[in-house]
């Protein structure tokens, strides 16, 4: 087993939770999906020596015990301690951009003009997370800037914002060829980048624009279609994704849907339409 003095936080909190675990003190996680009361079935009882007098009722050892309803540890409005380890105290987009340096880290480099880091208000109480840049933005260097870039605009204005309030940035910075999706190990690769962006800039609420940027986030390989609209925690913030930009220009019915998904933004931050 390592020495305790050269783990790291993290390894060190595994090292606990194995070893609670062990002692059979039960879950410790807390349950984001299922708040107050759920119901468990207790394990079946392991072959221990028999208890004396615990009950007149004869037991099987086997059978399984009858379902109980236990407390679950309602949600603490605070980063999970894997979150809060993972935290880099005093981050700035100045430095995230710094440490990402012109990066080679990954094969979207070969082809990229400029690295597309992110634009906007940092101090935004909302952000978009889109897939990658396309064309335009690599050329400019600048998200969204492009047709779909054009409509995001327009989406923002609906809203009653403007680009300069919030923040936009995507998974991966750079443009990956032919806008071919960006790979899983891309995707890795660059998105402790996003991940330090969102910490720092701490918004009210994140959208995510598209799949890619939603299955990233939320770890998941689910179609957008079955959660899009639905607010989900992604440390701590409030996250919902919603079609991207560039799949209404191809889809415009779809707009009604995502206008929907923007409202249900706008009420949780408090705007309101602006009157034309
Ligand atoms: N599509 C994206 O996902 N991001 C951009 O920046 C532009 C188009």
């Amino acid at each position: 087993m390592d020495s305790p003095f050269t783990q790291t936080p993290r390894e060190k909190l595994e090292a606990w939770l194995r070893y609670y675990n062990d002692l059979n003190l039960g879950e410790f996680y807390k349950d984001r999906r299922n708040m107050g009361k759920r119901t468990v079935k207790p394990r079946a009882a392991k072959s221990v020596a028999a208890p004396v007098n615990v009950s007149s009722a004869p037991v099987s050892s086997t059978a399984p015990a009858p379902a109980i309803s236990v407390p679950v540890l309602s949600i603490v409005n605070a980063p999970s301690m894997f979150e809060s380890l993972d935290r880099i105290e005093g981050d700035t987009l100045e430095v995230i951009r710094e440490n990402l340096g012109e990066c080679t880290r990954c094969r979207l480099q070969k082809q990229r003009n400029k690295i597309v880091f992110g634009a906007g208000n940092p101090r935004a109480e909302l952000v978009f997370v889109g897939e990658g840049p396309g064309h335009d933005e690599d050329i400019q260097g600048l998200p969204f800037v492009g047709r779909a870039g054009k409509l995001l605009t327009q989406m923002i204005e609906a809203m009653g914002l403007t680009r300069e309030d919030v923040y936009i940035c995507n998974v991966v910075k750079c443009r990956p060829p032919e806008n071919r999706k960006p790979e899983e190990d891309e995707v890795a690769t660059c998105s402790p980048y996003l991940f330090r962006q969102l910490d720092t800039i701490a918004p009210k609420a994140i959208v995510c624009l598209g799949a890619t940027a939603a299955q990233a986030l939320l770890k998941t390989q689910d179609p957008i279609s079955r959660f899009r609209g639905t607010w989900f925690d992604f440390r701590n913030t409030k996250l919902m994704a919603t079609y991207h930009p560039a799949y209404l220009l191809r889809n415009p019915a779809a707009k009604a849907e995502v206008w929907k998904d923007l409202q249900k933004v706008m009420a949780h931050l408090g705007l309101k339409r602006k009157k034309a």
